[in-house]
């Protein structure tokens, strides 16, 4: 099974001026792309060949975990973010200030933990072991997913999500990302209307002797060198 690159949920200028059509150019072209090919070499004739990205994520370590949870973690980064403003749902509403005592205090304590996290890596609302509201950070790679810890949402923190925009001030990007969260998608992820279907998989053409299969890798590939 062949990993793709997933299309953006909108187009390359969508987020701007919050987030540049040139940094997502990168992001998404180079860096998540990146990811994604290497993984695809990594596993090739490897045990992880035919596995789903989440059963990698639990199953491996070194530069294969690193790819497939890099590639999960940005699949998911992308559809939690959009153009237009929304707002949490009432439940989800309920329970950030049950957990955090308001909306302001939640992002507050988010964003310090998104300013204050050494290095490269990801700051996520979560559903925990407990079905509570939490806000983790992780390192590099690293996902509640090993966890298995449900996301509701997350803020990439490595240096290539936010230099071009705005250089080394990491708080100047975190500001911005307020505005840019899916609350909507957010909201189905808490109410279990959505699922994280996360995998980029296309198990139609797991057949290598099938030309139709051939075909649609030529046309994924075109597209993502062309993005
Ligand atoms: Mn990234």
């Amino acid at each position: 099974m062949k990993h793709r690159l997933p299309q953006l949920p909108y187009e390359m200028d969508a987020l701007a001026p919050h987030i540049s059509e040139e940094t997502l150019r990168y992001h998404h072209g180079k860096h998540h792309a990146g990811y994604v090919n290497k993984l695809n070499a990594l596993i090739k004739d490897t045990e992880y060949e035919e596995m789903s990205l989440e059963q990698i994520i639990h199953q491996s370590d070194g530069a294969i975990f690193n790819n497939a949870a890099q590639t999960f973690n940005h699949n998911f980064y992308w559809k939690c973010l959009g153009p237009k403003k929304t707002d949490p749902s009432e439940p989800l509403l309920k329970a950030l200030k049950e957990t955090f005592g308001s909306m302001e205090a939640f992002k507050e304590a988010f964003s310090q933990k998104a300013i204050g996290h050494f290095g490269s890596g990801w700051i996520w609302l979560v559903i925990d072991e407990h079905e509570k509201l939490q806000i983790q950070a992780t390192s590099n790679a690293h996902t509640p997913i090993e966890h298995h810890l449900t996301p509701l949402f997350v803020c990439d923190v490595w240096e290539h999500a936010y230099y071009i925009d705005y250089r080394n001030e990491r708080a100047a990007y975190i500001e911005t990302f307020w505005m840019l969260v899916n609350w909507e998608y957010v909201s189905q992820i808490f109410e279990g209307k959505e699922h994280l279907r996360l995998s980029t998989t296309l198990p139609l053409c797991n057949n290598p002797d099938d030309p139709m299969c051939e075909y649609l890798d030529d046309l994924s590939h075109q597209d993502m060198t062309s993005s």
